[in-house]
């Protein structure tokens, strides 16, 4: 039978290649912070050319010694003076603000880590994908903001995109070798959040406290609220829909509390092929990190006799609304999700201060989405364009707040 099992910590590595240069935009956060603790377990293979964060320069600061990273840039030029100091004398370079992170992400690296949460990774992941950096991303507010002209940058500087969301990542994993035509069905998994079994009178009451609970991953906070609310799901089925060019008829969702299997692709000979794994974020990052090989991670091991049942679920659209307003946006295409994310960082932000309720969230997502009607079905044409509808919409969602306080 078999046990449950971490592996070993270590695995020898053969010293002939040479150190991958590496970075990372969003290194304090817990995808950034995750992509370090795979790197720091085997340093002589990696060279951290940029780290950046926003606000926690000490943690940025900490990273950047132990990984002896070349460059180290706070976003907030409020934080720089301390950065400054905190890495006085050390010899890595410091730097702050939006042209430092676009400066950071254009340094000549083999692999960057996109990890910066919501619309503001968009231009300095922009930047490492026109520098044909091999782009590991985390950063699905990117491809829902702005898919098509992101996309169209991957494809015009031949850059490779290694999608680091565990759903993308396993459709990634098995669709590999299938033609696309091939493929009838990607269906992404939902744990559900800490909010599957609530009704709506107690998500009405529900706060940021039992909203950060949630049942199987550690993540950011904007992440994990999206989770609770399954926006975070509406998203990715527009990031699945940019990553592999599916026609949102291909696309669904199926609630799956355990967290096991990631992704399920449904094969047009009747085949329907899965991903499974532990929840554990450093799996996604691996396969990224590794590509196109494998790589060794000491994490736990997959122990289906010790889970015991998977259990699948569809999504009760009634207390979730926020799929159904992610599977319109997909449908209408044009700047729709540039709106939707706008509105929902907007949402989430004002839901993390106790301004508004847990259902607000999805309540000022609509309205703005109604409010916006003039916006969406603009066509972007750069991301420049793209930024000004996304301030646009952040002005109208806030002017709608007080209606939900
Ligand atoms: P996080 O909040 O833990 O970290 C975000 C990082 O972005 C931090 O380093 C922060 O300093 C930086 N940042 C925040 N605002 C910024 C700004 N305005 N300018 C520059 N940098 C800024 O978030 P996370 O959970 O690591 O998620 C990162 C991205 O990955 C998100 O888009 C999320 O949806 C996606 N993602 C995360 C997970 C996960 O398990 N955490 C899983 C799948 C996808
Ligand atoms: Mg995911």
């Amino acid at each position: 039978m078999l046990t449950s099992q971490t592996s070993p910590d270590t695995e020898p590595r053969a010293k002939t290649k040479p150190p991958r240069r590496i970075s990372i935009l969003g290194a304090t956060g817990s995808i950034g912070e995750s992509t370090l603790d795979l790197i720091g377990r085997d340093p002589d293979a990696y060279e951290v050319v940029a780290l950046t964060g926003c606000k926690n320069v000490a943690r940025l600061a900490e990273l950047a010694i132990l990984h002896h990273a070349e460059l180290a840039v706070v976003a907030d030029p409020s934080r720089y003076a301390d950065l400054k100091a905190a890495l006085a004398g050390t010899g890595i370079e410091t730097a702050s603000g939006e042209r430092a992170l676009l400066d950071a992400a254009s340094r000549p690296a083999d692999w960057v880590m996109a990890a910066i949460v919501g619309a503001a990774g968009l231009k300095p992941t922009l930047r490492a994908v026109r520098q044909g950096t091999a782009t590991a991303l985390a950063n699905k507010e990117c491809l829902v903001s702005a898919g098509s002209i992101f996309m169209a940058e991957v494809a015009r500087h031949g850059t490779t995109l290694l999608p680091v969301d565990s759903e993308h990542s396993a459709a990634r994993q098995v669709m590999i070798g299938t033609k696309p035509e091939r493929i009838e069905r990607v269906c992404l998994t939902a744990s559900g959040g800490p909010f599957r079994t609530w009704s709506l009178v107690q998500m009405a009451n529900a706060g940021p406290e039992q909203a950060l609970k949630h049942p199987n991953w550690s993540m950011g906070a904007k992440v994990t609220i999206d989770s609770a609310t399954l926006m975070n799901k509406g998203l990715e089925l527009i990031e699945a829909h940019h990553l592999f060019a599916l026609s949102p008829d291909k696309l669904d969702v199926l609630v799956h509390p355990q967290s096991i299997v990631h992704c399920l692709v449904y094969m047009s000979d009747g085949a329907v092929l899965a991903q499974l794994s532990c929840p554990d974020m450093r799996t996604p990052i691996a396969y990224s990190l590794a590509w196109p090989e494998r790589m060794h991670v000491p994490n736990k091991r997959l122990d289906l006799a010790e889970i015991g049942a998977l259990t699948f679920e569809t999504p009760d659209p009634e207390r979730f609304p926020a799929l159904r307003l992610a599977k319109d946006v997909l449908a209408a295409g044009g700047s729709a999700g540039t709106v939707l994310n706008a509105a929902n960082e907007v949402a989430v932000a004002a839901f993390l201060e106790k301004r508004v309720g847990f259902l607000a969230i999805a309540g000022l997502v609509e309205v703005t989405l109604t409010a916006c009607a003039d916006l969406t079905g603009i066509v972007p044409q750069t991301a420049d364009d793209v930024l000004e509808i996304d301030e646009e919409a952040r002005i109208r969602a806030r002017g709608w707040l007080p209606r939900f306080a």
